[in-house]
Formats: structure tokens, sequence, C-alpha cells
């Protein structure tokens, strides 16, 4: 595979909302170790958000925006102002009607810029940029001629750091004051991102 479609684009995005709600619990209750419990709620919605205005699109760039600002005035909190950035990040590097695998690569890693002017979380503070990062590196860094191969190690990067997160400290936002309850528990966004990129694979 040598270019991704709007369709294709559309079917990871809808995939990845399918798969997400089908774990809002599990999320919802990684959540609630540290925080408030309502990151499976939040992140559904933000998705169903995105996937409205994705499904309506036919030019990346605008359909991007559009889902970036859907997200943005139909949901708040941090999920909201992160999924926003990542659907705008990748919008102001994106452009036309398929991506060939260059163009990929600056999508995804336009989101994460778009989440870093967000958030100064790193890798290590237990949070969903132990998941983005990884598997955003591991889309740039990949030497692969094959999209599906691709984004099977984006899923495979974003799944080792949520998994990585479990022996993590929280060392950003509230749940940083919960210290060493928060051992031995996912982080709730890393998880729930890490599900998006292998919904992304699993697509393909
Ligand atoms: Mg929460």
């Amino acid at each position: 595979m040598e270019k991704i479609t709007i369709g294709d684009f559309k079917k990871m995005f809808n995939q990845a909302y399918t798969d997400i709600k089908q774990r809002e619990d599990e999320f919802s209750q990684l959540d609630a170790v540290i925080g408030d419990g309502d990151h499976g709620t939040a992140i559904v919605q933000a998705m169903q958000s995105a996937v409205e205005a994705i499904d309506k699109g036919a030019e990346f760039k605008q359909m991007l925006n559009d889902a970036g600002f859907n997200v943005m005035l139909q949901t708040s909190g941090s999920t909201s102002t992160l999924m926003g950035g990542f659907l705008l990040g990748m919008s102001d590097h994106s452009t036309g009607e398929e991506l060939n695998i260059d163009q990929i690569k600056a999508l995804f890693k336009g989101g994460l810029e778009g989440v870093q002017k967000q958030t100064k979380a790193q890798p290590g503070d237990k949070t969903m940029m132990d998941a983005l990062q990884p598997a955003v590196e591991a889309i740039v860094n990949s030497e692969s001629a094959d999209i599906r191969t691709i984004m099977e190690s984006a899923a495979n990067a974003a799944l080792e750091g949520a998994k990585a997160t479990v022996g993590m400290k929280a060392n950003f936002g509230r749940a940083r004051n919960y210290g060493e309850k928060s051992i031995g528990y996912a982080d709730s966004g890393a998880s729930s991102w890490a599900c998006m990129f292998q919904a992304f694979s699993k697509s393909l």
C-alpha cells in the first residue's frame, strides 16, 4: 500500500471510534484510579465529533480542520483540547485527496506538534504522550515502503508505550497528586490513544 485516500482515512477514524467506544468503561475505570473517571466518556465524545466531520470531508486539509473545530466546539476538557490539537496539526500539514508515504509522515508529525502546542507533557509523565510520541516516531522513522507496515509499527509502538505507563508514577496535571498510588495501572489516555493507533492499523 503506497497511498491512503480520503476513503481509507474515513475507515481509519471510524474503526478508531468503534474500538474506543467498545472500551469506554475500561478507559473511565483507569482514569478513576488517579482522576475523575471521565476519560472513557470524554474520548468517545471527542471521537464522535471528529468522525462526524471526517465523514463529510472531501479533501484532507479542510476535512481535518473541520474535524478539529468540531471536537473543540462540541466537547470540552483536556481530551477535547488534545484531540483538537492533533486534528488541527494534521490539517496544517496535509493537502489534496490522497497521501503518499512522505505526506503521511508529515501528517502525523504535524499532529504530534499540534498536541505539543496544547500540553507540556513528555513521554515518561504517564499521559497520552507515552502512546502518541512513540507512535509518531515509528511512522516518521520507518524505512518501509508499505503504509500497512508503517501503521502496524505505529500501533505496536503506541501499545508498548501505553503498557510502559503501568510502571510509571503520574507526573503531570492533577494526577500528580496521587503519586505512588498511580503505579500499577496504565494511563487512561495512553491506553485510548494506543487503541486509536491499533484501529488505524487494523482498518487498512
Ligand atoms: Mg478525567
